[in-house]
């Protein structure tokens, strides 16, 4: 997969780029990300990416003619299966939509910023915007490395054993369950006897329960769903 993304402000996010799971699926050559930077298409000597809201009011307002130029050279290049702009106001983000975006081979992404983005840029080059929850960030960069870490740890090959991601919590409309390392007991507490017990099918019998029962106690909301 090929992920590219396209801010005003990159240094916001080479660090989480280059650590971890993201890390070690670039160098596996699993993903590739290439940030762009917007100020490099700014026609100014300033390199002015924002401007004034029409009709008045406070904020500034990312200008369209940096982002065309920009996403344009990009498309020119190859086809993206979406041209996501992370947004508040767009589609919450969900595992299944993670799912599903772990299955395509282009993505590009758009950080807003300011007060938001000119809305003729959604009108012509946005198919898709995805919100990270119900408040306002700064900027699109930290909903950006949100989308691509929930969906490059799903992309095959990424995470040594894949199993482990069909437990996690959402994958099948339920809450992963308690885990325990060594050592077996710790501050008076114990590991559950039935993990120590070697049995397998007891130890999965037990690990389903205790995912039903965090489900009902936290979020009874997904078993409705479901
Ligand atoms: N005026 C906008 C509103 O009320 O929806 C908020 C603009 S926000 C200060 C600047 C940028 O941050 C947005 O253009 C968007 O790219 C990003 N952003 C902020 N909150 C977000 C969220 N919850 N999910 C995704 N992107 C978000």
């Amino acid at each position: 997969m090929r992920i590219d993304v396209v801010t005003g402000f990159p240094n916001l996010m080479h660090s989480p780029l280059n650590e971890s799971i993201i890390k070690r699926a670039k160098a596996k050559g699993i993903v590739e990300i290439e940030l762009h930077d917007l100020r490099d298409f700014a026609t100014d000597k300033h390199r002015t990416i924002d401007d004034t809201p029409y009709g008045g009011g406070a904020g500034m307002i990312l200008k369209a003619e940096p982002v065309f130029a920009c996403i344009e050279s990009l498309q020119k290049k190859r086809h993206y299966n979406e041209v996501i702009y992370l947004s508040a106001d767009g589609e919450r983000l969900t595992q299944k939509i993670a799912n599903e975006l772990s299955l395509k081979d282009n993505l590009l992404l758009l950080c807003g910023h300011y007060k938001g983005i000119d809305e003729r840029i959604r009108k012509a080059l946005i198919t898709r915007e995805i919100s990270i929850g119900d408040y306002v960030l700064t900027g699109g960069e930290l909903p950006a490395l949100v989308l691509i870490d929930a969906v490059v740890r799903l992309i095959p090959g990424v995470i040594g054993d894949g199993e482990s991601l069909l437990t996690d919590s959402f994958q099948h409309g339920v809450l992963d369950g308690p885990q325990y390392t060594r050592p077996e007991e710790f501050h008076g507490m114990k590991v559950p006897d039935v993990l120590l017990s070697g049995n397998h099918k007891e130890i999965e019998a037990w690990r389903a329960e205790q995912r039903l029962k965090r489900t009902e106690e936290r979020r009874k909301d997904l078993l409705e769903q479901s």
